[in-house]
C-alpha cells in the first residue's frame, strides 16, 4: 500500500500495540509508537531519557513540545505508518494536521473493568530487540451487552519469549495503581481529541469492540481500511 496514514486509537491495554503491528506486517506501514520510543531512550539513558523517565514511569504525559518534536522528526520522510499512542492531546494533533494527513483513525473500544483485567494480565519480552507481548488473563464475560472471549497468549515455554527465549516481565507502568491513573489520564485527554477528529478534522473513523481474540479483531479493522480504498 502506498501513502496510508493512520493513527491507531485505544485505552492503555486496549491491545493497540499489538493490532498496530499486525496492521505493520499486513499493510507495510511503519509503526511508530511514542511509548515504545519512550521506553527505549530511558532504557539507554540518553538526555531524552533521563529527562522523562520519571514522567514515563508515574504514567503522566511527557510535555507536548517533547513528544512533537520527537515524532515530526519520525515522520517527515515517510508515506506510509500508523500512528500508536500519538497524538495524546489537542496541541500534539493540531502540530501532526500541520505536518501531514491522516486517512483514517481506528478506534478500539472496552470497557474499563477488562481493561484493568487484561493490563494485570500483560507480560512483555525483556528483550528490548524483541519486545513481543503476551498475555496470561484468561476472560470470558459480558458487560453491558458486549460478550468478551479473551483468551491469554501464553508463551509455550513457562515465562520465556516464543521468538528469543529471554524472560517476560511486567511494564513497571502496568502496575495497578499506575494502571487506573493512566486509563484516567486517557480518558481525560483523549475525550477532547477524538471530538476535535470528529467535529473539526472530520478524519473517517474505523471503530471496534476489543472482545474477541486478536486475530479476529485484525481482520475486522483489515476489512475496514480496505473498504475506505486508501492507498
Ligand atoms: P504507551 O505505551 O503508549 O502507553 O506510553 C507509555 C508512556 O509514555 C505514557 O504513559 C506516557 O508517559 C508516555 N507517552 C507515550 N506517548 C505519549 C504522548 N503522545 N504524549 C505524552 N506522553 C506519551
Amino acid at each position: 500500500m502506498v501513502n496510508t496514514k493512520l493513527i491507531i486509537f485505544g485505552p492503555p491495554g486496549s491491545g493497540k500495540g499489538t493490532y498496530s503491528s499486525r496492521l505493520k506486517e499486513i499493510f507495510g506501514l511503519e509503526k511508530i509508537s511514542t511509548g515504545d520510543i519512550f521506553r527505549e531512550e530511558i532504557k539507554k539513558k540518553t538526555t531524552l531519557g533521563n529527562k522523562i523517565e520519571k514522567i514515563v514511569k508515574e504514567g503522566k504525559l511527557v510535555p507536548d513540545d517533547i513528544v512533537i518534536e520527537v515524532v515530526n522528526e519520525k515522520i517527515k520522510s515517510l508515506d506510509n505508518f500508523i500512528l500508536d499512542g500519538y497524538p495524546r492531546t489537542i496541541e500534539q494533533a493540531k502540530a501532526l494536521d500541520r505536518v501531514t494527513k491522516i486517512d483514517a483513525i481506528i478506534k478500539i473500544n472496552v470497557h474499563e473493568e477488562i481493561l484493568i483485567e487484561k493490563i494485570a494480565g500483560r507480560r512483555i519480552c525483556s528483550n528490548p530487540e524483541c519486545g513481543s507481548i503476551y498475555n496470561i488473563a484468561d476472560i470470558n464475560k459480558t458487560v453491558e451487552g458486549i460478550t468478551y472471549v479473551l483468551p491469554p497468549i501464553m508463551p509455550k515455554n513457562d515465562m520465556k519469549c516464543d521468538k528469543c527465549g529471554a524472560p517476560l516481565i511486567q511494564r513497571d507502568d502496568d502496575k495497578p495503581e499506575i494502571v487506573k491513573e493512566r486509563i484516567k489520564i486517557y480518558e481525560k485527554q483523549s475525550e477532547p481529541v477524538l471530538k476535535y477528529y470528529q467535529n473539526e478534522n472530520k478524519v473517517p473513523f474505523i471503530e471496534v469492540w476489543m472482545n474477541r481474540p486478536l486475530e479476529e479483531i485484525v481482520e475486522k479493522i483489515e476489512k475496514e481500511i480496505n473498504k475506505l480504498g486508501i492507498s
